[in-house]
């Protein structure tokens, strides 16, 4: 199912937790708070340079600046038409921990109570005071802040009440140590992790099922660059079901700037274990030419590990011995199946928040579909599976072709 971006703006409209406030535009902004990097001592320039690079590249194709300062970025000069835009894909870019839109002023006490009233439209309403002091030198200690910018506010707003347990708004200052202020009364999740691309760069097995895009973004979201292959047996797998690789890889894009796509052609290699291996093999082979194929792969595109969307037990080929056998199919690149632990309904709900799952539910089928033995082997053995796989004559001129001829969207 593809949604039209306005649709999906709309729906992350509805998850935030908005209420009535108004900013004043002319110092409005949104400002950014990233997670983890504070822990990254001397690297955390590394960290930060990729960061501001990502949420220049997610916010290219609008108007504005952005400003870094130390703990916070901040976003301005934005027209007001596309702030919800805007915030919409700030919420896929991993290393933000979370952002809000603020009202900007100068730090002295004046200036705070003043935007905070400003934006307090909530008459004959329940609020609270929320301050944190990023500058430790400020001559108000946060618990004076908050009241007095409290106590502005119970003079000027008529009829409105401090209520410290369930206010309607929570008032949050946030003294800067550059001497600005920010007030807001929202704050959205960002995606968190580390900034994408910090972590090397992965290929990524990716079927038109529900896991491997989960595992995919589960990687990723721990800054690891994707790029995915997908094996494709035409025509026993139909070009819908490259066509639904394909819309899976535009999904994952939002999170994965200029993820790339390679197809690879598995027919014959298919057909050959078809004719050549043991019925409850057939599944054990075709994933160790998977990996083998993938190998090949990665060590062209520079990639450093392979990740897939194995769940220990999910399946036959997913048994400890089964991962076993198709692991030492290669040798010198680690796997990564960061869905090994995961039940298929976490994975199923992880699809559903990611926005995978519409997509591939969809009943196209898979290569590993294909030929499917009545009863594939749950306890293999490397010495079988090599037996078989010596069974197929030019299985390794058939991977140089299958890696050659792949093709790259
Ligand atoms: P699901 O289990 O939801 O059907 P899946 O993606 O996990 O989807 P499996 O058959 O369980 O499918 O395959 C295990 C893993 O092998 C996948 O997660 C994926 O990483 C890889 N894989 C399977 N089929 C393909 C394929 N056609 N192209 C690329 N990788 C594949
Ligand atoms: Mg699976």
């Amino acid at each position: 199912m593809d949604f039209t971006k306005g649709e999906l703006v709309q729906d992350f409209d509805a998850k935030r937790k908005k209420n009535e406030i108004e900013l004043d535009d002319t110092q409005r902004c949104i400002v950014l708070r990233y997670a983890e990097l504070h822990l990254k001592g001397k690297n955390k320039s590394f960290f930060e340079k990729k960061l501001i690079s990502n949420i220049k590249l997610a916010l290219a194709n609008y108007e504005c600046k952005l400003l870094v300062s130390r703990g916070r970025y901040e976003i301005v000069d934005f027209n007001i038409e596309d702030e919800r835009l805007i915030l919409y894909e700030l919420s896929f870019i991993f290393g933000l921990h979370s952002f809000s839109v603020a009202s900007c002023c100068k730090s002295n006490l004046n200036d705070i109570c003043k935007t905070a009233l400003g934006m307090y439209n909530n008459k004959n309403g329940t609020f609270k005071l929320k301050t944190n002091r990023a500058d430790k030198s400020y001559p108000l200690s946060s618990y004076e802040i908050s009241s007095s910018v409290g106590n502005h506010i119970l003079q000027n707003a008529s009829g409105s009440k401090v209520d410290l347990h369930y206010p309607k708004t929570v008032l949050n200052v946030d003294v800067r140590e550059n001497g600005k202020v920010f007030v807001f009364t929202e704050t959205i999740n960002g995606a968190g992790g580390m900034p994408y691309g910090t972590a090397g760069k992965g290929l990524l097995l990716l079927s038109g099922g529900i896991d491997s895009p989960v595992a995919g973004i589960q990687v990723a979201k721990r800054g690891l660059e994707l790029f995915a292959v997908h094996f494709w047996s035409y025509p026993y797998t139909s070009e819908s079901a490259k066509q639904k690789v394909l819309s899976l890889v535009k999904i994952m894009s939002n999170y994965c700037p200029k993820m790339q796509l390679c197809v690879v052609s598995f027919t014959e290699i298919q057909e050959a274990i078809r004719d050549f291996c043991e019925d409850s093999y057939m599944i054990t082979i075709i994933r160790r030419c998977m990996m083998m194929i993938a190998q090949k792969l990665a060590v062209k595109f520079g990639a450093q590990c392979i990740v897939t969307g194995e769940s220990l037990g999910q399946v036959a080929s997913q048994t400890l011995e089964s991962i076993n056998v198709t692991n030492n199919s290669i040798q010198d690149i680690p796997v990564l199946r960061p869905l090994i632990g995961y039940d298929k309904e976490e994975i199923i709900s992880l699809a559903k928040k990611i926005g995978t799952y519409n997509t591939s539910i969809l009943p196209y089928e898979d290569c590993c579909n294909v030929f499917h033995p009545k009863n594939p082997v749950t306890k293999p053995t490397r010495e079988r599976a090599m037996l078989n796989q010596n069974k197929i004559p030019n299985l390794q001129q058939l991977i140089e072709n299958a890696v050659n001829n792949a093709e790259s969207i």
